[in-house]
């Protein structure tokens, strides 16, 4: 059911300085950095093959990845899986005792369809999931 890894997502206190170990360290390219001001936090983008690291920036004091700084430090902060059906993944984990933060699939970037398993169901590991806007059958498609 579960796909690949879609991304990591990595808690930084600056998303350049941060970056410099992958792109000057590693040879990846950061392809892009975007605000999500609901989230209070600015993304850098990462390709490793099929899957990114996201390196997450707090955009103030406010918002879960500020919290997390706040209380942990710079670490990862969440890994995303990508699934072909996300209402029948988290039926499945609802179905085995997980615990969801959410009912219903939230809108997440590009038309996508996100959800997070809460880390007391995932030994200590925020788990999202993410489901794409294309139709499974078009993967081979993509470009
Ligand atoms: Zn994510």
């Amino acid at each position: 059911m579960a796909i690949l890894i879609d991304h990591i997502g990595i808690a930084v206190r600056d998303i350049q300085q941060a970056a410099r170990l992958y792109t000057e360290g590693l040879g990846l390219r950061l392809d892009y950095i975007e605000e999500v001001p609901s989230q209070g936090v600015r993304v850098g983008s990462l390709a490793v093959g099929e899957s990114t690291i996201e390196l997450l920036e707090p955009l103030g004091a406010e918002g879960p990845i500020a919290d997390f700084l706040e209380k942990r430090g710079e670490g990862i902060h969440h890994i995303c899986l990508l699934v072909d059906d996300i209402r029948a993944a988290m039926a499945a984990l609802q179905a085995q005792g997980a615990r969801l933060l959410q009912e219903k699939p939230a809108r997440g970037a590009g038309g996508s369809l996100i959800a997070f398993v809460h880390p007391r169901s995932a030994n200590g590991v925020l788990l999202e999931l993410c489901q794409r806007s294309e139709p499974p059958s078009t993967k081979g498609a993509e470009t």
